[in-house]
């Protein structure tokens, strides 16, 4: 059977599909008697169900994760490496049908997914370089006649449990870099978005994987609790909100694993009086509403500094009022689009000014998809609900400081620490936020400074449980233990 069926457009006979496990190379039955349901969140439809894994079916991915890896561990990296760059050839050529895969379950336009997925792509890219990076180091005569190496290990059956936002991107920040390590990985992707995985299992199948090397075991915190739970598995990466963050780190770690924890964040961008204003405006549109501003990296609150606020306040509303659906796309679920309605109406009657209200919007036409539309808040202070909580949405909050200073000190604050940006023409100012600022990843005139794959990708504070980052070489030291010989030959 082909998987092809579940990532076709959506039809009525596709109702009643079901989005399989992948284990052991092959589509499995689930053993669990659960399922849940993937909407198009640009047309409401439901258009599949996705099967829950249970205990059991977490028992028979890990089982072939583990039964795979003695082999896939003794293979060479130069291999192992073969394979990926196979896969990642696929990747390229398939990157358009991906992405509409993507764009259906997730609602994120094509051009956007694309771009997603080549960000993925480039970790697959790095992940090629691992018999590179596997080297380890050598000393030679540290004393007499005697030699110090040191080498890298797999670990073992990695697992990772995966966000919506980004079906292909966050998958591929794991498991690319675990294989290539020589670790075999089950992957429990987001259940609102479980067929992109599969389409990427099928490739690397035909790039060459052998069996039971990756599996796939769909489902919600059952399944995770059964992976993080299970004796066999060494390691688990995380991305998603911090409240599971916190309870994946904790829990992870009470049995004894390996753990990278990434959570939730809000960005903020600082507008210094001297700032480009219509760089920054033009920067910011696709920073806060791209996606509907479900990125982790998306810009949620603007820092206006003394003489930048009306401006760009402005600036970004006059922007931000033309924008339509192909823009700024739909929210995940029906929930997400009530809940940020809500958190809409709170900052309303705490006192926040409203310069756009995306409640009542036409850009998207008068569809079931569940959209809405970029909105602005002026006069926000940092108690107001609509500034504590990750909105996850497209909604932009803008407070005022009177100098860069109180700016820097109003974002170390909050307690996410993921990215953030400075708007300034000042050599000197955007050096004092780099040194002062207290986040994983900042950007000087850059919106969303996402590291390339050969840095690494994490925040600090709440952004982040664990101490090593995704991809780049704290990606390498994540998925690798390491070993000290010393060595005496007369
Ligand atoms: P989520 O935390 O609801 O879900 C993430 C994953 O955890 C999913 O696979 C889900 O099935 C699983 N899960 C949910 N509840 C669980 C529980 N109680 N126990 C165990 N597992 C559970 O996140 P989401 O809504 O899918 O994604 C959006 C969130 O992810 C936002 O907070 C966003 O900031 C964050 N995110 C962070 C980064 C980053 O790099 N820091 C990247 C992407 C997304």
């Amino acid at each position: 059977m082909s998987i092809a069926v579940y990532i076709s457009e959506p039809e009525p006979e596709i109702m009643s599909n079901t989005v399989p496990m992948w284990i052991n190379g092959k589509i499995a039955e689930h053993a669990g008697a659960r399922s849940g349901d993937v909407h198009s969140p640009a047309t409401g439809a439901l258009i599949r169900t996705v099967a829950f894994a249970d205990s059991l079916d977490v028992d028979n991915a890990v089982g072939a994760a583990q039964a795979a890896f003695p082999a896939w561990s003794s293979t060479t990296a130069p291999n192992r490496a073969r394979i990926l760059n196979r896969f990642r050839e696929l990747l390229q050529q398939n990157q358009e049908s991906i992405a509409r895969v993507v764009s259906e379950e997730h609602g994120k336009s094509v051009a956007d997914a694309m771009g997603s997925i080549q960000r993925g792509i480039e970790v697959v890219e790095f992940a090629v370089g691992a018999p590179h990076l596997l080297k380890g180091a050598y000393s030679e005569n540290v004393t007499r006649d005697i030699d110090c190496h040191s080498v890298l290990h797999p670990l073992g059956v990695c697992a990772g449990v995966t966000p919506f936002n980004f079906p292909a991107m966050v998958p591929l920040w794991m498991f690319p870099m675990a294989l290539a390590c020589g670790n075999t990985f089950v992957l429990k992707p987001s259940e609102k978005v479980p067929s992109t995985s599969m389409r990427m299992a099928e490739l690397l199948k035909e790039a060459g994987l052998p069996d039971g090397v990756l599996n796939i075991v769909h489902g919600d915190g059952e399944a995770v609790d059964a992976l993080i739970a299970h004796p066999d598995v060494r390691a688990i990466s995380f991305v998603g909100s911090t409240p599971v963050a916190r309870h994946i780190y904790a829990t992870a770690a009470q049995h004894g694993k390996r753990v990278q924890a990434l959570g939730g964040a809000k960005n903020h961008a600082v507008v210094a009086p001297d700032a480009d204003i219509d760089a920054a405006a033009d920067a910011l549109m696709s920073a806060a509403f791209g996606s509907a501003g479900q990125r982790c990296m998306a810009i949620s609150a603007v820092v206006a500094v003394g003489a930048a606020g009306d401006a760009i306040v402005e600036a970004l509303t006059k922007r931000a009022a033309q924008l339509g659906a192909a823009e700024v796309g739909p929210l995940i679920t029906a929930g997400q689009l009530e809940r940020i309605r809500a958190v809409i109406s709170e900052g309303v009657s705490q006192g926040a000014r409203l310069t756009l209200d995306g409640r009542v919007w036409n850009g998207a036409g008068t569809g079931k998809g569940f959209f809405l539309g970029p909105t602005i808040f002026d006069g926000v202070t940092p108690e107001m609900n609509v500034y504590q909580t990750e909105i996850f949405g497209p909604v932009l909050v803008v407070l005022r400081a009177a100098s860069v200073e109180e700016a820097i000190r109003l974002v170390n604050r909050n307690p996410y620490g993921n990215g953030v940006a400075i708007f300034t023409k000042s050599g000197g100012t955007a050096r004092r936020f780099e040194n002062e600022i207290e986040a994983g990843m900042v950007g000087v005139n850059v919106a969303i400074p996402i590291p390339m794959a050969f840095y690494s990708f994490g925040g600090w504070k709440a952004s982040l449980f664990g101490d090593l980052c995704m991809h780049g070489m704290e990606g390498v030291y994540f998925y690798t233990r390491r070993k000290t010989i010393t060595t005496r030959w007369g």
